[in-house]
């Protein structure tokens, strides 16, 4: 079922940002706790989301910690 494959897809969407003490492990850059939502589209149409919190890196952009 590669067909299937190209019509289902999971994008995540950063809703809402706030600054956060901390530095990323990654690149030293300030760190951010964020409201992300992750969308799985079927045909370009939503049919499942969830919103989860997660600590991501302003300048690189990492995911250094996720929690639901
Ligand atoms: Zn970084």
């Amino acid at each position: 079922m590669v067909c299937f494959r190209f019509l289902v897809d999971q994008s995540r969407k950063l809703i809402s940002i706030k600054q956060a003490a901390g530095i990323c492990s990654r690149c030293g850059g300030g760190a951010s706790v964020g409201d992300m939502m992750t969308i799985n589209r079927f045909c370009y149409v939503p049919f499942y989301w969830k919103s989860w919190k997660a600590i991501i890196c302003t300048f690189c952009g990492a995911i250094l910690k996720s929690y639901i």
